[in-house]
């Protein structure tokens, strides 16, 4: 856990560096997109100006054909002059225009020179004069020529074309065909789009009979369809707020302000169109929005791609490298739990021959200490009370060994255990091979116990022997027996066949006793031609039967030559020294001597 704390803290780090990275990538988009949803509201807005200011002209310029078309009939030039309108003829005149083409409400006033009114289609009412309060009219007066304009009248804010009539060459009236504003609006909610036609304030005055009767304040309303709830909103708000500014975002819609113009270029109202935003197109922004997410998904897929698979690589190559090390140490390497071994590395199948892997292994053996061996001073598999791991673990400041018989062959290992670093199951068990050093150890000790000339035991052997047999006679309380024995007359033997000769006696007599013991007792040539026999539980009883079989052997065989030899015997006395029991032999060996030689004697409590 501790090792990947670090791991942990840069994680955290680099996910809040992330989130705040990513919030302010978010903002940027959010402007970004703003900028962009600006900019088509902007074009929007000039779209809707310029559509709108088309319609108007295109209404202009029919209004115009229409009242120039008839104009151009001579009768109604004739009825002007004579000041007798044949109104049947107009209210026809309209309902054709009505029934046949798009102009639903063509209204038509004819005045005389002096813009005195002759005729209204939708009023009976005439006579009055118009100079002072039409500037359009005065203007063709003026002018004689056809005027085309936005006005107001007694009675509405409209679209008209004022013809000028002639008999021969002499002005004689004007003719006059109004169009209104609702055509207009309606064209306008086809692109969804509401409107209101407004008539600046400074002419409410003049607005003596108003047609749609609708105002905002004091503004007129020129167009009967205008909706009531964009009139209800622009009242709240106040409607001067937007004649002015070209286009306002609110409340989900575009409102957009255009300004109408008389016959002299000055403002004379206002079409104030709104449209929801919705149906403004901002495939814009969400292009550049979806471009810039996927980029920067892409960006990041990729960033994470390259760390991961620069991390697995840095990984794996590491594992490689601490692979090849472990493999190519000549340790045995084991990866151990308490009771199993999870993983071992190359060289242990130098060792392990039979088995090609570690599957094969495990089938078999479910830990690698089946194969120690008991032996003193060495690892077993349990060592007191404790498994060898846990042994091995809790005395790290001693070396430890262990022998171990694989394919009937003996190894000695040095071998030492640690915890896997992170993990207290699992440990990490080095083995390093002594066998040599071991072998040569033991060919050493068994050198400095060993007499050179026959092989037996030498003096420094039995007195360790002896030493061990007493004590394990002590503490078990079984019975231990010692016979000591000399050459008779050995000098002699030297002095008549050589010291040559002399040895081979030594040699081939040792061989004789030998061939006589059982497998404990202990043999050993503790001087010149002197021996000793060590037999555990043997009482004096046996001893002494022993003992005269050797003699009488010895006396029997005649190698080489013919010899006798002495023998003193000795019981071990429970408690008694070494040093006594050795003592007692020996004063036997020595009465046997003295006695007459080829002889057994045994020793006595002193
Ligand atoms: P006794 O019957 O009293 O034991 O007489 P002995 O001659 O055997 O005794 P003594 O102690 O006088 O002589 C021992 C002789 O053993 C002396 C020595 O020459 C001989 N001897 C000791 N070690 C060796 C050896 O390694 N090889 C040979 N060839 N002779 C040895
Ligand atoms: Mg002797
Ligand atoms: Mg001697």
């Amino acid at each position: 856990m501790r090792k990947y704390y670090k791991f942990y803290v840069m994680a955290v780090a680099v996910l809040l560096l992330l989130v705040y990275a990513g919030s302010v990538y978010i903002d940027l988009l959010k402007n970004k997109k703003e900028n962009f949803e600006n900019e088509s509201y902007a074009i929007s807005a000039a779209d809707m100006q310029r559509s709108v200011a088309e319609m108007i002209l295109l209404k202009k310029k029919a209004t115009v054909a229409i009242a120039l078309s008839i104009a151009d009939n001579k009768s109604f030039v004739h009825d002007i002059a004579g000041k007798k309108i044949d109104t049947l003829n107009y209210e026809d005149l309209i309902s054709k225009f009505r029934e046949h083409t798009l102009y639903k409400n063509i209204w038509i006033q004819v005045f005389d020179k002096d813009a005195n009114a002759l005729y209204r289609s939708w009023s009976d009412k005439k006579g009055d004069n118009l100079f002072n309060l039409r500037k359009d009219l005065q203007k063709v007066i003026e002018t004689k020529k056809i005027v085309s304009s936005i006005n107001p009248g007694k009675h509405d804010l409209s679209i008209r074309a004022i013809i000028p009539l002639f008999e021969g060459k002499d002005f004689i009236g004007m003719l006059e065909v109004i169009s209104h504003f609702n055509s207009i609006s309606k064209s306008l909610k086809k692109s969804d789009t509401d409107s209101v036609v407004l008539l600046k304030k400074e002419y409410k005055e003049q607005l003596q009979y108003p047609a749609t009767k609708l105002f905002i304040d004091d503004y007129y309303v020129a167009n009967f369809d205008a909706p009531l709830a964009l009139r209800e909103y622009l009242k709240s708000k106040g409607v001067e707020n937007y004649l002015n500014s070209s286009y306002k975002v609110e409340n989900h819609n575009i409102i957009v302000s255009y300004e109408l113009k008389d016959v002299d270029y000055l403002p004379i109202g206002y079409i104030i169109m709104s449209k929801d935003i919705s149906n403004i197109s901002n495939t814009g922004a969400d292009f550049y929005i979806f471009k810039w997410i996927s980029y920067s998904i892409i960006i990041l897929m990729g960033i994470a791609i390259i760390i991961s698979s620069t991390l697995f690589y840095t990984k794996s190559r590491d594992k490689v490298f601490y692979e090849n090390i472990i493999n190519t140490s000549n340790n045995i390497i084991v990866i151990n739990d308490k009771n199993k071994t999870i993983n071992v590395n190359k060289t242990f199948f130098k060792y392990f021959k039979s088995f090609k892997n570690f599957e094969l292994f495990r089938k078999e053996h479910e830990c690698i200490s089946d194969f120690f061996v008991k032996e003193k001073g060495c690892i077993q598999k349990q060592l007191e009370g404790e498994s060898w791991i846990e042994y091995l673990l809790k005395h790290t400041d001693e070396n430890h060994k262990v022998k171990m018989k694989v394919d009937d062959k003996v190894y000695y290992f040095s071998i030492s255990a640690s915890v896997v670093q992170d993990d207290k199951d699992h440990f990490a068990v080095i083995m390093s091979d002594i066998t040599k050093q071991e072998n040569y150890k033991k060919e050493l000790e068994h050198l400095s116990v060993t007499d050179s000339l026959t092989g037996i035991g030498n003096r420094r052997f039995f007195q360790q022997k002896i030493e061990e047999e007493c004590a394990r006679s002590k503490r078990y309380k079984h019975m231990l027996s010692m016979i000591i024995f000399d050459i008779d007359h050995f000098k002699q033997v030297n002095d008549k066949y050589g010291h040559a000769v002399g040895d081979e006696v030594l040699i081939e007599y040792s061989r004789l006793i030998s061939s006589m013991l059982r497998e404990n007792d202990v043999f050993c040539r503790i001087g010149g031609e002197e021996f000793a026999v060590i037999l555990p539980h043997a009482n004096l009883e046996d001893s002494l039967k022993i003992a005269e079989k050797f003699r009488e052997s010895v006396e029997s065989s005649k190698k080489i030559i013919p010899i006798t030899m002495s023998f003193g015997l000795a019981e071990y006395i429970q408690g008694e020294s070494v040093d006594t029991i050795f003592k007692r032999a020996d004063k036997a060996l020595y009465d046997a001597k003295e006695s007459g030689r080829n002889k057994v004697v045994v020793g006595h409590v002193l």
